[in-house]
């Protein structure tokens, strides 16, 4: 059976007014936040998105479910184009995409007890009312490991790693069928982050959900991801199987990322080469002509000042943005 595509980006672009130094807006200049992203991620499977900071990936998951209004290029969802819908034409699919947040703290209203937060998400789409919802919320909790009876109280008087699964809780209240995780691990201790995947991984299977699952470093995504992209300012570096990615990495700057990477096993970690990459991440009001990583690449030749490599398959949909590979 053909995989069906749950989420389709065609040349996806995501531009931002750049801010001048005394906060007006330059109408003529741009954070290219992301730039020309071409990527499908099919049903029940897990794109783990990762990049440095800045590189576009947290925008690429909000353009994803129309939280921003794109600036060019095409989002299929489920088969539909929702580019250019309107809110109104949104609502109806706005249970189909939901989002788990970074910061467990920030992203729940302490003020609100456990009952409200994820009653809330029910009560916009008019799905449960009365002992009903009360018996859904309560089930809610206890998939994602907490007690049922948690539901009177209050966000502030939970843990990150508890606050995390009302955070999950919330985002399946209204049964949709992809998540965009946005780092939902990071801000969280080392001993719960494996934990709070677990969960993501059991719910995956037994909802057959679809993630896009964002991080920052490429360990973080490994054992919860099918497909990998790599990003690099707005733009994707290497797009593959995980296990290709991971074994076989063909851009040099996937390569730094996981040579970068906690190795547990002591003599794998001591033979693992560290590529230290040098410089900061340029601009992306202004990205540099040709390569964008030319910059920091120890294989950077003369044809990488010519012009931005495309994305090359260069067998099994495994996919890398490089000159050495053209
Ligand atoms: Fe390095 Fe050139 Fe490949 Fe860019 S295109 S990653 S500069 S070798």
């Amino acid at each position: 059976m053909n995989p069906k595509p749950m989420l389709e980006l065609e040349n996806l672009r995501m531009y931002f007014p750049a801010k001048t130094g005394l906060g007006l807006r330059k109408p003529t200049s741009f954070v290219k936040a992301v730039d020309r992203v071409t990527l499908t991620i099919n049903a029940g499977e897990t794109l783990g998105l990762v990049g440095e900071s800045g590189c576009g990936k947290t925008t690429i998951g909000r353009t994803a479910i129309r939280l921003y209004d794109p600036t060019g290029g095409r989002i299929k969802f489920d088969g539909q184009d929702i580019t250019r819908m309107t809110r109104k034409e949104l609502k109806p699919l706005r249970k189909s995409m939901q989002m788990i947040f970074q910061d467990p703290y920030a992203s729940l209203n302490p003020r609100m007890t456990v009952g409200d937060i994820i009653g809330e998400a029910i009560d916009i789409h008019g799905l449960y009312t009365g002992a009903e919802r009360t018996e859904v919320i309560a089930g809610l909790l206890e998939r994602v490991g907490l007690a049922g009876d948690h539901i009177n109280r209050y966000a502030h008087e939970f843990s990150g790693g508890q606050r995390q699964r009302i955070g999950i809780a919330r985002a399946l209240a209204v049964e949709p069928k992809f998540i965009v995780c946005d780092e939902p691990v990071s801000a969280l201790d080392v001993s719960i982050q494996a934990q709070i995947i677990n969960i993501l991984e059991e719910l995956q299977e037994k909802l057959n959900l679809t993630y896009l699952f964002i991080a920052h470093d490429l360990s973080m995504v490994k054992h919860i991801s099918t497909h990998i992209g790599v990003m690099y300012l707005g733009r994707l570096a290497e797009h593959g199987k995980a296990d290709e990615v991971y074994e076989n990495p063909k851009h040099p700057y996937t390569r730094a990322l996981l040579s970068a990477a906690p190795v547990a096993d002591p003599d794998a970690a001591q033979a693992q080469k560290r590529i230290i990459l040098e410089g900061d991440i340029p601009s992306p009001i202004d990205p540099p002509p040709g390569c964008r990583f030319k910059g920091r690449c120890a294989y950077a030749m003369g044809k990488c000042a010519e012009g931005d490599p495309e994305l090359t398959d260069l067998g099994g949909g495994h996919k890398v943005a490089c000159s050495l590979y053209v």
